[in-house]
């Protein structure tokens, strides 16, 4: 069965009525590149830079930060990488042993995470973007942004990424004027003010793991609590698809690098809600290809804009199960 996937690697993800859709990885440190490269994948859809920073206490200098998102950059030889910027708090904590009791006392997921850490943390974040500023000289390098809520949060990440640009253009460092700089959705008022963001943003990327969370109010890392973790709630769907919709209407590119992406059993939903960027551990990206063609995005519309006019769970399912032919 495996040896039968990997033939898929250099078929082109085309469904069966010729729409293209762009299957991407999600990489977390750059010895991923060979993986994803593996996979056939187009590019990456999601670097979590944290990674460089998990499991020791200090966090990487520019050059090293550099190197690291170059070897990223160059290693995909010339195919799209999205960076995303330092996740970090709530489940990825760089200090473990100093907020372990801060973390009993507040709730983490909700706190300074994410981009909120970053802009409180103003040369951190410099040196972060001049780094994968540096890195979009050479190979086409996006930036992402994580956790982001509100309109003034994005503003003060634009200006922050400017003060860069500026900084490196009087050293006479090279870069990448055009670099485009997207907005992860993982937040339920984002998905709901998704506006705020297609006016300032290049691109968006659906954080599905974190969108869920925030959406049911379930802590995606309390086993205790995991059985009401579903996707296939409608509350969820609703914002999936008005972000896909939304995104579509304005031009801007939309992709999902949440664990749904790379749910084979979610391939035709998301299809069907007009979906055509998926990001993915690079291990599940020939098993949706497959699953993509063999898809009729033709067919898949008018099914999924029926299944999102249920709300009964176990009708969702029945549609579902029709969706995927089982
Ligand atoms: C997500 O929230 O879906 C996501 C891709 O980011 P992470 O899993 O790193 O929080
Ligand atoms: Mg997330």
């Amino acid at each position: 069965e495996r040896s039968k996937l990997k033939r898929l690697k250099t078929t082109r993800s085309r469904t069966i009525d010729g729409v293209h859709v762009d299957l991407l990885a999600n990489i977390e440190l750059p010895s991923d590149v060979p993986d994803a490269l593996e996979a056939g994948a187009e590019g990456v859809g999601l670097f979590r830079s944290e990674f460089l920073f998990l499991g020791r206490g200090d966090m990487p200098c520019e050059d090293e930060q550099f190197e690291s998102y170059r070897k990223v950059a160059r290693g995909m030889g010339g195919l799209p990488v999205t960076i995303r910027t330092f996740d970090l708090g709530n489940d990825k904590d760089p200090h473990p042993e100093e907020t372990h009791a801060d973390r009993v006392k507040t709730n983490p997921a909700l706190g300074l995470r994410a981009i909120r850490l970053s802009l409180t943390e103003p040369a951190m974040f410099q040196t972060q973007l001049r780094a994968i500023l540096r890195a979009s000289h050479y190979g086409p390098v996006k930036l992402l942004i994580p956790m982001l809520a509100h309109a003034q949060e994005i503003d003060q990440t634009l200006a922050a990424v400017a003060q860069a640009k500026s900084s490196l253009r009087g050293e006479n460092v090279p870069f990448d004027e055009q670099m485009p700089i997207g907005g992860m959705i993982e937040i339920p008022a984002a998905a709901l003010g998704v506006g705020l963001f297609l006016r300032r943003l290049d691109f968006l990327s659906i954080g599905t793991n974190d969108l869920i969370q925030y959406t049911l109010a379930i802590d995606r890392s309390d086993e205790q609590v995991a059985h009401l973790y579903d996707p296939l709630h409608p509350a969820v769907l609703m914002l999936l698809a008005h972000t896909i919709t939304s995104a579509d209407k304005a031009g801007r590119p939309v992709s999902v690098c949440g664990e749904l992406a790379g749910d084979v059993s979610m391939t035709r939903l998301l299809l069907g809600m007009g979906l055509r960027q998926f990001s993915m551990h690079p291990g599940q990206l020939l098993e949706v290809k497959q699953r993509i063609l063999t898809s009729d995005t033709s067919e898949l519309a008018p099914q999924v804009r029926r299944l999102l006019r249920c709300e009964e769970p176990a009708r969702i399912r029945e549609q579902l199960d029709k969706l995927n032919g089982v």
